[in-house]
């Protein structure tokens, strides 16, 4: 058998909501784009829904719209997706790195607090593989100590957190439909916050510090006049990638529902067995099961995750990592970071692996990822 990591579920729907907006020849971003945001708005049940071209661009724009500074400390795990950090150096600002916890991979809440200095200014949870952070907590601290909150939701469509949406959290949280996320319009992104000031900040920034966006000035009698307030970016999205976006949310449910029965089925095969470390979800959140995070027991096996991973890919599966931590790479490096105090993360790098999971995938794979995987166990074991 040969199993890629990972396929995006795209059916004749999206297909044909793509080509629909070609043939209507209305291309970049207009009221397709404002359809999208509406059904996101009111899927998530935040107040604003302002679409991107990435969670990168979206969460760029959040850190511009809470005012970060030159030399401003902004905390996230080490853990992550060198998005999350990038776009605080954008600023000139610092990213501050936070270990985290060894069984679900998510910043460890308790370690936060000792890493604010007076110029922390916000903190960027990442909600790993579709699991949410420990939201109170994480706002609880930001309010003591008055730091902004912004979620990097890359991984979250559709996740839950005590019974509420991520997205709806309270924190400005940012959604990417990138080709390998849980939806996807290729490439693209959602914001969502509950305020109203941070979002129209945003929709200017996103299109160049215009104030009105291509739809609005097409309909405007004085169709050519616009001001530009400011000097902003160009991190609009096109009407093609929205309907393709608009399809997709409506199945953003049935997605998950096929990615947590894969999951259930990882599951139940590898509890238990001595050489793993199950990943564990908190029983008050539901998981987009984004990712299927399994981490070796190396203590219990005498084979290293780079083997682990050769094998199975000898074997026909496709596997891979996440996340290599931002301290490993020549960047980071250079400007000073080191995995010194985040034992965990060195660790838990060590030790994991993500497994396929995507919608589309048949029984018969997911069986026979678990018989390659115990099988490997079994003729590894001290
Ligand atoms: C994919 C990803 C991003 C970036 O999303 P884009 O839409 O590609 O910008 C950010 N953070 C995490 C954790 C991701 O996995």
């Amino acid at each position: 058998m040969n199993i890629p990591f990972h396929k995006p579920y795209i059916t004749e729907d999206e297909i044909n909501a793509a080509a629909d907006m070609m043939r209507a020849g209305w291309l970049t971003a207009g009221v397709t784009t404002a359809s999208f945001e509406q059904d996101f708005k009111r899927y998530i049940g935040c107040a604003n829904a302002v679409s991107v071209n990435s969670a990168t661009a979206g969460m760029h724009l959040c850190l511009a719209a809470m005012g970060l500074r030159e030399h401003d400390e902004v905390l996230m795990p080490a853990m992550t997706f060198t998005a999350t950090a990038e776009v605080v150096r954008y600023f000139n600002a610092w990213p501050v790195l936070v270990d985290i916890e060894p069984d679900t991979h998510l910043m460890d809440v308790n370690k936060i607090e000792d890493k604010i200095t007076a110029r922390t200014r916000a903190i960027m949870p990442v909600h790993f593989a579709g699991q949410p952070c420990d939201m109170d907590e994480i706002l609880e601290i930001a309010r003591g100590h008055g730091l902004a909150v912004i979620e990097d939701a890359a991984h979250c469509l559709p996740s839950w957190y005590k019974g509420r949406p991520v997205g709806s959290l309270g924190g400005d949280a940012c959604f990417s439909f990138y080709a390998t996320k849980t939806i996807t319009t290729g490439e693209g992104g959602m914001v969502c916050t509950d305020s109203d000031e941070r979002a129209g900040r945003m929709r200017t920034l996103r299109l160049h510090g215009i104030d009105r966006d291509a739809w609005q000035r097409h309909n405007s009698s004085r169709f050519w006049q616009y001001d530009v307030v400011e000097a902003g970016y160009k991190y609009n999205t096109t009407d093609i990638a929205s309907a393709i976006g608009i399809e997709q949310l409506k199945k953003a449910e049935k997605i998950g529902e096929m990615r947590k029965r894969i999951a259930g089925r990882y599951t139940a095969a590898f509890d238990g067995c001595a050489g793993l470390l199950p990943y564990r979800v908190k029983p008050d959140r539901v998981t987009s099961w984004y990712l299927y995070p399994l981490d070796l027991d190396l203590d219990a096996l005498s084979i290293t995750r780079d083997s682990f991973i050769e094998e199975m890919r000898g074997r026909g599966v496709g596997m891979s990592v996440h996340f290599i931590p931002l301290y490993e790479f020549t960047y980071y490096k250079k400007i000073g970071y080191t995995g010194e105090g985040l034992d965990n993360c060195r660790r838990v790098f060590e030790r994991t692996m993500s497994l396929p999971i995507f919608p589309a995938m048949s029984d018969d794979e997911v069986d026979y990822v678990i018989e390659q995987v115990l099988d490997l166990v079994k003729k590894n074991r001290r």
